[in-house]
């Protein structure tokens, strides 16, 4: 469970850059690119910061959106359009399991996204990422000194 040592990377970072500071809140950015589940990470969060000094801060997660860019026509793509590739490209019907219910294996997807991904354009494989792949803490509120 990774989430727990990011979440435990996101406490000790807070408390080293704002000793003797009240925190009120902390927005976190999570690509959705990274292979991270939300409500694991949130409850690492909550439960890591209550033995901190940190237990009246709010974390506020907010998830990213992919963006992917070619590199030979400049074609960009989102999400949806990358999924449809990733299914194009690995013929994903193969793994669709009983009652036609896909199920893929969700938390190898995003490198999977990342592996198989070519311009829908052009159809190079040469291809960048511009967003999906954050994790930082963006915003940091600040209380008065009490
Ligand atoms: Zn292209």
């Amino acid at each position: 469970m990774h989430e727990w040592s990011i979440a435990e990377g996101i406490v000790t970072a807070l408390l080293e850059s704002f000793k003797d500071q009240k925190i009120i809140e902390v927005e976190v950015r999570v690509g959705e690119l990274r292979d991270l589940n939300i409500d694991v990470l949130k409850e690492a969060l909550s439960i890591l910061s209550k033995d901190s000094g940190l237990e009246e801060t709010r974390f506020n997660i907010v998830v990213s959106k992919a963006f992917f860019k070619c590199l030979n026509c400049g074609e960009e793509w989102g999400m949806n359009k990358a999924l449809e590739i990733l299914n194009e490209m690995l013929e994903i019907e193969n793994y669709i399991v009983e009652e036609g219910e896909l199920e893929p294996p969700v938390h190898f997807i995003p490198s999977l996204i990342i592996g198989y991904q070519k311009c829908p354009k052009c159809k190079k494989v040469d291809i960048e990422i511009i967003s999906g792949k954050e994790l930082e803490i963006s915003k940091v509120y600040l209380g008065d000194e009490s």
